[in-house]
């Protein structure tokens, strides 16, 4: 492979249709069997998904580098690490998570044997996006498992070294009667659509999401939608500029920017902009010392030449000033590129950036800034600068996000023990640890009313009298 991946690999095998069909009879006669019910089961295949991606990172390392050019300190801590320690998580406490619930019931009704069961919900789809296309797949499974449930996962076709990577290695390590990898596109992923499912976790952009919806409302499927949308950043003017210039910089070279957190613009005082811009151009040479796109340099490619060209039109039409970058490396990779005094109505303000572009816009006040987010529609993540408590509180109260982050970028994903998931247009429902394995649980209420209880219930019995109603 040439460096930073711009060989690409070959077009991965989609699934046929009858394949498809075949997969989803299996894993719902596999659900029916109650094969995925015992604890055992479920710890034994959370830990033969650890055994996978810890036996092959250098093959994960090779697929990220073939199709996105990632660096593999990136591939090693988020994509393989990352789901790692979610299985060895979920595999300890599986016990803790699953157990029976005795919910505190009024004196009258204690002998009842109120008790919350938590049962998997059965046969589910995961269906994943490109840009992390390991972490956002294997790391629901890792809740479908724990939950009990059988389950299928559509990979993205835009990813097929990975794609073909994961079609090949899960048989081999997880029960194959219990869980499947599936490739296909649009196709494929309507004909999946189209069955019943007991739940569908779906990741990727607003559009598609809304398609998920629609479809699964026909059986009233259950949806967990994570989406997309543009995360801003807010500098204070009590923020430490050099410390924020730096992890904002850090936040949006993730991925080559392709990364449903990332930072994609920010908001500084004007009074600031010159000190932050000094800021981040100093972080920029420290990070890149050979400038991005040296070929020593490691620095990701775009997924696409269509994403590519996208980002190109993008930065043409801003009317920003550029203060660093701006090459393109013929149709995979883009400099990291900053673009200072950004207008609101720029063309870099229209949609989710999704790429290494940061444009930074100039406002009068903190206030300005959070009336401007106020407007637009519920961010990922909301992030800030500051120290001040009262802006924190402020921020709390008066904005809407899935996540709100302070004096960090993307650092929040470290932390399983929290959910994650969107709000309002970036979507809806949560993953992550615990939160995973509730997405795929139902809570099943039940009760045991004993003959002994019968002296309370007597009044509750027809015919129906004045005196008994009073009782
Ligand atoms: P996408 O919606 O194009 O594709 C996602 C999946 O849906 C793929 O598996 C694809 O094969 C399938 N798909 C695409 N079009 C379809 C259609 N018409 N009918 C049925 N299935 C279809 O998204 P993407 O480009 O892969 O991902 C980028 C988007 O995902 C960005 O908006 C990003 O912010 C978002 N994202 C969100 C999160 C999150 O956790 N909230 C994480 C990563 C990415």
């Amino acid at each position: 492979t040439a460096p930073n991946g711009s060989a690409s690999a070959p077009a991965v095998r989609h699934n046929t249709l009858e394949e498809i069909d075949e997969i989803y009879a299996r894993l719902t006669s596999t659900f029916r069997a109650g094969t995925t019910r015992p604890l055992a089961y479920r710890r034994a295949q959370l830990l033969q998904l650890a055994r996978m991606l810890k036996e092959n990172l250098g093959a994960f390392e090779d697929a990220f580098f073939q199709d996105l050019g990632k660096p593999r300190q990136e591939v090693g801590a988020m994509e393989v690490g990352n789901v790692l320690s979610a299985c060895l998580y979920a595999a300890e406490h599986l016990e803790g998570w699953t157990k029976p619930e005795k919910p505190e019931v009024e004196e009258w009704r204690a002998s009842w044997d109120a008790t919350i069961y938590r049962v998997p919900k059965g046969v589910v789809l995961i269906i994943g996006p490109w840009n992390y296309p390991s972490i956002l797949t294997l790391g629901p499974l890792v809740g479908a498992i724990a939950a009990g449930c059988t389950c299928v996962i559509k990979g993205s076709e835009l990813v097929p070294a990975l794609a073909t990577l994961l079609a090949s290695l899960l048989p081999r390590y997880l029960d194959s009667a219990a869980y499947a990898w599936v490739n296909g596109a649009v196709p494929e992923t309507r004909h999946l659509l189209a069955r019943r499912w007991d739940h569908v976790l779906f990741t990727g952009s607003g559009k598609t999401g809304r398609i998920v919806a629609r479809t699964a409302a026909e059986y009233v499927t259950p949806v967990t939608l994570e989406l997309g949308g543009k995360s801003p950043v807010v500098i204070a003017e009590d923020a430490d500029i050099e410390i924020a210039a730096k992890r904002v910089l850090f936040g949006k070279a993730q991925n080559s920017g392709q990364l449903c957190v990332s930072p994609d613009h920010v908001y500084v005082p004007r009074a600031l902009q010159d000190a932050f811009t000094a800021a981040l151009l100093t972080a920029y040479r420290a990070f890149w010392p050979q400038g991005p796109l040296h070929p020593d340099a490691k620095w990701g490619k775009i997924v696409n030449p269509a994403h590519h060209a996208r980002l190109r039109r993008l930065l043409e039409r801003s009317k920003g000033t550029v203060v660093i970058g701006g090459e393109f490396d013929g149709e995979t990779r883009i400099a990291p590129t900053i673009v200072r005094d950004v207008k609101l109505d720029d063309a870099l303000m229209e949609e989710e950036l999704f790429g290494p572009i940061l444009p930074i816009i100039p406002v009068e006040s903190v206030d300005e800034a959070l009336e401007h987010i106020r407007s637009q529609p519920s961010p990922l993540v909301i992030y800030a600068f500051t120290s001040s408590e009262e802006l924190k509180q402020r921020l709390l109260d008066t904005t809407y996000s899935g996540t709100l982050v302070l004096n960090d970028t993307t650092s929040q994903l470290a932390v399983y023990e929290m959910p994650f998931g969107g709000e309002g247009d970036s979507g809806h429902g949560r993953w992550y640890g615990k939160y995973s394995f509730d997405t795929f649980t139902n809570l099943r209420s039940f009760t045991n009313v004993p003959p002994a209880a019968e002296p309370f219930l007597g009044a509750r019995y027809l015919p129906y009298t004045d005196e008994s109603y009073a009782a």
